[in-house]
């Protein structure tokens, strides 16, 4: 069949997942706008500041949008978090001490997490040198193995670490009722043991947070689903008002906490990004549908499958040659809005163990909110698509990365 016939075919197909993403993003939409009418934003929110920053009303009036949206006691939303790693680390660091012990529920954590907790291998500052002591437990089959639970979470376990996305691997990403069944599991052995999930890619793609099934801190990047393609850098953390408090004494130290730290630049962006990404995120999970679509009709292994239900924006191809990787990327870049012109090259990304391949033709420098595609050059050969800030967009580039693969 022709690729344009195909094409028809995979939206035709596609129709009621995209009503039940429709739909989710309207929850969601209804959820800020809520949130946002409910706490009185206004103009005076929009304002940058300087020094100190203290009583900085736009810093505090958006971390009582994300405590109130997340239907959590506590945010900390800053630009000053350079990526969603150094908000995540900033929990683990804020409320791990020496002799503590971490363990990873959803078996090997995200590449650059690996080298915050420093067991996998040699990393300078890690929280292995700090005394933390860590474990794993495995996957079974890509799912969390809810029964060894019991068995790994003991009394002395001070933070279970829950990653709600695939990240780089085939595993299939929780769903809220998974996060739900895991954090109860958890409790049942230590009510004391902090649950904290990393949420990356999970907000907005289903109608509940994970802190209202039972997680306490949850971090993640700004320059994906939640900043709505518009955030300029920055993460966040939500959760309990306590643990957000010891983050907050490691963001900045011990004493400061959360109030001091200017927002620079721009505000409004943060604000006005909030409101889009439920939006933004039907965006791209409508790309990652239309990808799996055309791709499994193409004949490759795509994860998660287009009729499954979805957890996390990152849609997975198994491309099976270092090539049809580097072509796929190729082709997602030349079809960018920004840098269409530079060819990707794999390189030695810091953090990352593989050498990676990255597409992204951005506005926001790395955001996978927009469209990119990025892949470890390690069999299979996936290639993990994530972000479109536009169905439109993302439907184009996908369409080109299949004709230059087929022919
Ligand atoms: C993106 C991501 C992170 C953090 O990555 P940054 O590039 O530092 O924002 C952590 N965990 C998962 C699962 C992710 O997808």
């Amino acid at each position: 069949m022709r690729l344009a016939d195909l094409k028809q075919q995979v939206i035709e197909e596609a129709k009621p997942y995209f009503q039940r993403i429709d739909e989710v993003s309207e929850s969601n939409t209804v959820k800020v706008l809520n949130a946002m009418r409910q706490l009185k934003v206004s103009d005076a929110h929009f304002k940058s500041s300087t020094g100190y920053a203290y009583g900085d009303i736009s810093r505090e009036k958006l971390e009582e949008l994300y405590a109130t949206i997340f239907k959590a006691e506590r945010a900390l939303v800053r630009t000053q978090f350079v990526s969603g790693t150094h908000a995540l680390a900033t929990v683990l660091f804020g409320i791990l001490r020496p002799g503590d012990e971490l363990v990873s529920l959803t078996g090997e954590p995200y590449d650059t997490m690996q080298t915050v907790i420093g067991h996998a291998h040699e990393s300078k500052g890690s929280l292995k040198e700090f005394g933390v002591d860590y474990r794993e437990l495995p996957l079974i089959d890509g799912k969390v193995d809810i029964d060894g639970i019991s068995n790994v979470i003991t009394a002395k376990t001070k933070v279970a670490l829950i990653q709600r996305s695939r990240g780089y691997s085939m595993r299939d990403p929780l769903m809220i009722e998974d996060i739900e069944k895991i954090c109860a599991a958890v409790k049942r052995v230590n009510p004391n043991c902090v649950t904290f999930i990393d949420n990356c890619y999970g907000e907005f793609v289903e109608v509940q947070e994970p802190i209202e099934v039972g997680a306490d801190i949850i971090a993640g990047s700004l320059i994906k689903n939640i900043g709505g393609g518009l955030a300029p850098t920055g993460g966040y953390i939500v959760g309990r008002s306590d643990l957000v408090e010891l983050a907050s004494y490691r963001l900045t130290a011990p004493g400061m906490g959360d109030e001091l730290g200017a927002s620079l630049g721009d505000p409004r962006l943060l604000y006005q990004g909030l409101f889009l990404a439920p939006h933004v995120t039907a965006q791209a999970l409508k790309g990652a549908v239309f990808a799996a679509g055309l791709f499994s009709r193409l004949g490759y292994n795509t994860h998660p499958l287009p009729t499954d239900k979805r957890g996390d924006i990152i849609q997975a191809i198994e491309l099976k040659t270092p090539e049809k990787l580097i072509a796929f990327c190729r082709a997602i870049q030349k079809y960018s809005p920004v840098d269409s012109f530079a060819a990707p090259e794999p390189w030695d990304m810091p953090g990352y163990e593989d050498q990676v391949i990255m597409a992204a033709g951005t506005f926001v420098q790395g955001a996978s909110i927009e469209l990119s595609a990025d892949g470890p050059l390690r069999p299979p050969y996936n290639v993990y698509l994530q972000g479109g800030l536009t169905f439109e967009h993302a439907m184009t580039a996908i369409m080109a990365a299949a004709e230059e693969l087929e022919n």
